[in-house]
Order: C-alpha cells, then sequence, then structure tokens
C-alpha cells in the first residue's frame, strides 16, 4: 500500500437518487454560454461561437439532498456572487474522440446543479484577458443534487429550467434552448479532452443571471430532473 506523507482526500462523491452508492467525481467541466438569450446578456453573438469550456475543482461540488436547504457560504474576495441554474450532466463510461450518436450512451445520469460565480472577478479576467479560476473555481462554488440514473430518467431533451430568488423568479428557459445539446457538448469536449467515469458536466445556463446576498434563498427546478434548495449563509 501507497505510504502518503500526509492522509490524501478522501474521493469526492454525490449520492445516486434510489441507490446506497455515490457517484465518485473527477473532474468538474462547465460549458460557457449555451443558451442564446444568456449568450446576448453576456454581449455575445449564440451563433457564431462553438462550445467552450472551464473546469473547477472536484471539491467544489457541494452536495444538498432532496427534501433539505442546502447552504453556500457567501465567498470571500468578491461583492457580486451571482447564480447559474444548470442540468448537469454525468458521465459513466470515458472515451475521447466520441461520436455524437454514441455519446448518450457515456451518459451515467444526470443532476441538478448551481454554478455559482464570482462576477466581478470573472469580468475582471475577460477584460483582462486572464483565467477565469478566480471567478468560477472557488470552494462550494458547484452546488448539486443527487445524481438520478439514465435508468430512471432516461435522457431529458426538453423541460422548464427556473431559478428564484426568495419566492421571486429570475431565471427560466428551456433544456430544449440549448444551444449545444447534451450528444454534442460531450462529443465536442471529448475531443479535446479524454472523458473518464466520474467526470461532470455542467451545461450552461439561461438568461436572468443575477447575484445573491447572504441570507437569500435560491430555488432551482429542473422539469423531470427535480428541485434543489440552497440558502446563502
Ligand atoms: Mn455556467
Amino acid at each position: 500500500m501507497t505510504e502518503f506523507v500526509f492522509a490524501p482526500p478522501a474521493p469526492h462523491g454525490v449520492p445516486v437518487r434510489g441507490s446506497s452508492a455515490q457517484f465518485p467525481v473527477r473532474r468538474v467541466y462547465c460549458v460557457g454560454r449555451n443558451y442564446a438569450a444568456h449568450a446576448r446578456e453576456m454581449g455575445s453573438d449564440p451563433d457564431r461561437e462553438p462550445p467552450f469550456f472551464f473546469c473547477k475543482p472536484a471539491d467544489a461540488v457541494s452536495y444538498v439532498a432532496d427534501g433539505t436547504e442546502g447552504t453556500f457560504p457567501y465567498p470571500q474576495g468578491t461583492s457580486n456572487c451571482h447564480y447559474e441554474v444548470e442540468l448537469v450532466v454525468a458521465i459513466g463510461k470515458g472515451g475521447k474522440g466520441i461520436a455524437e450518436a454514441d455519446a448518450a450512451s457515456h451518459v451515467f445520469g444526470y443532476a441538478l446543479g448551481l454554478d455559482m460565480t464570482r462576477r466581478d472577478l470573472q469580468n475582471e479576467s475577460k477584460k483582462t484577458g486572464r483565467p477565469w479560476e478566480t471567478g468560477k473555481a472557488f470552494d462550494k462554488s458547484a452546488p448539486i443534487g443527487p445524481i438520478v440514473p439514465v435508468s430512471v430518467i432516461g435522457h431529458p431533451q426538453k423541460g422548464a429550467v427556473t431559478l428564484a430568488v426568495n419566492g421571486v423568479e429570475k431565471q427560466r428557459g428551456d433544456l430544449s434552448d440549448l444551444i449545444w445539446s447534451v450528444p454534442e457538448m460531450v462529443s465536442y469536449l471529448s475531443k479535446l479532452f479524454e472523458l473518464q467515469p466520474g467526470d461532470l458536466i455542467y451545461s450552461g445556463t439561461p438568461e436572468g443571471v443575477g447575484p445573491v446576498v447572504k441570507g437569500d434563498v435560491m430555488l432551482c427546478k429542473i422539469e423531470g430532473v427535480g428541485e434543489l434548495t440552497v440558502k446563502v449563509v
């Protein structure tokens, strides 16, 4: 058995609905600007850009159980922290150069997630041409609900994606509005990185992103996938 100079961190797991076993998170990929109206609100042309990706560390994933109110600690270093509700794709079978037609067979399941963003730091990175990590990859920046296996929900292709803050709806889109479909994004990503079981893909957010402050409660829903309640503390 390998000896380490200190105890290595335990693998980061997300519970799977209907199972006692957890999904072990390896990498977290996120797709930028995958709904036309959100791309426009962020100042880009949705029609001409290929998908682009950034990453969060696996331990940024913060699990919220069904029917509970999770907590999101307001992060340091920002005064403009935004919510982004997203469908999360959980990869169960790895591969590179995956064809779109085969992509579905690589998906283990789906979840509801939040790509929390320090928008002020992200905007500064965009302006200066620097990487996005400080805006996107901070601790606890990726709340997530349980992973629902494909054997239970299949491959959701339509359904409302909504987020409300303190009972007021802020974001509304539909899975059918994704610019890059799940098979397209899996295929495209697998031509840049060899996907492995345990990878998560946050698939982008609809329009209506905005800031939260301590005490706010975010209620996220994706029709057919689930609900996620997270309080900012
Ligand atoms: Mn996002």
